[in-house]
């Protein structure tokens, strides 16, 4: 299905995990992209990877750490540069950072959790915004998680900033609606990715693999959910297909927010 054929879409964080599997169902569908990550060598990998497989599709990537506002500016001014207009952008790039209880929690990596998922993404809605608003149109995926719908014990500043993510997508969506730019965001549920299998670590240092299957238990589906499912949800939300879908936070969890 091309039915991306041609769009530009900026996606963060696109060297691994979710960015990179939303690289690659977009490429399917025959958009041209511009892929951003702070770890350079990865970002290489994964534009050689998606050519390879889609030859056809055009990619540009931009080394940045999202939390730096210059650098944000930076990779939508290449955007641009590149291919003249910015229809999509995936705002994706995030950390958990570390697992503690509100008192222990150490207040840099709270700090940095914040400067990376909260103030990333808003720097992105900030500068690719002005960029769809004179094309008159523009599609935007947030990227929350179950952690912006609920709490998660002892994850407080991962929580806040989902929370956040949450709230800037309605407001982004309330505010720029009129220009034809529909702001969205998913709520994934524990996907395996690099991120997450780090997390079951630091739950079972002796045995990852059991924190895992334990953790899937508590699923309806009792099983994590895979990079591609979530990849085929943006591709939606990103496409005409969602034209009327705007300001929404979607959990894509197996049913497991609805548990209490
Ligand atoms: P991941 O760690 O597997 O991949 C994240 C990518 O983002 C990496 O390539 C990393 O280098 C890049 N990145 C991190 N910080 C960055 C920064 N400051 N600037 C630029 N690039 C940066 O993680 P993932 O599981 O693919 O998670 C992607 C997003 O999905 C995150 O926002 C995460 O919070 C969210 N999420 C993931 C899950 C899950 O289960 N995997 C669940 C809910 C939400």
């Amino acid at each position: 299905m091309k039915n991306l054929e041609n769009k530009v879409v900026i996606i963060t964080g696109a060297a691994m995990g979710l960015g990179l599997a939303t690289a690659k169902e977009l490429a399917s569908r025959g958009a041209n992209l511009t892929l951003v990550d702070y770890n350079e060598n990865s970002l290489e990998e994964a534009k050689k990877e998606i050519n390879s497989q889609y030859p056809a599709v055009k990619i540009i990537t931009v080394v940045a750490d999202v939390s730096n506002e210059d650098a944000v500016k930076n990779y939508v001014d290449e955007t641009v540069k590149a291919f003249g207009r910015i229809d999509g952008l995936y705002n994706n790039a995030g950390i958990e950072g570390k697992q503690a209880g509100i008192t222990e929690y150490d207040v840099a990596i709270f700090k940095k959790v914040i400067d990376i998922n909260l103030m990333g993404v808003y720097y992105g809605l900030r500068y690719v915004i002005p960029v769809m608003q004179k094309q008159n149109y523009g599609r935007i995926v947030n990227v929350a998680s179950v952690g912006g719908i609920r709490g998660v014990l002892n994850q407080m500043p991962y929580v806040a900033s989902k929370h956040a993510v949450s709230g800037m997508t309605k407001n982004a969506a309330l505010e720029y609606g009129r220009y034809g730019i529909n702001t969205n965001a998913i709520a994934p549920g524990a996907i395996l990715t690099p991120m997450v299998a780090e997390a079951f670590k630091q739950v079972n240092p002796a045995d990852p693999k059991a924190a895992e299957t334990e953790y899937a238990q508590r699923n309806p589906t009792k099983r994590l959910g895979l990079p591609h499912e979530i990849a085929k949800v943006v591709a939606f939300l990103l496409s005409e297909d969602a034209s009327y879908v705007n300001g929404q936070t979607i959990a894509i969890d197996g049913g497991e927010s609805n548990i209490y």
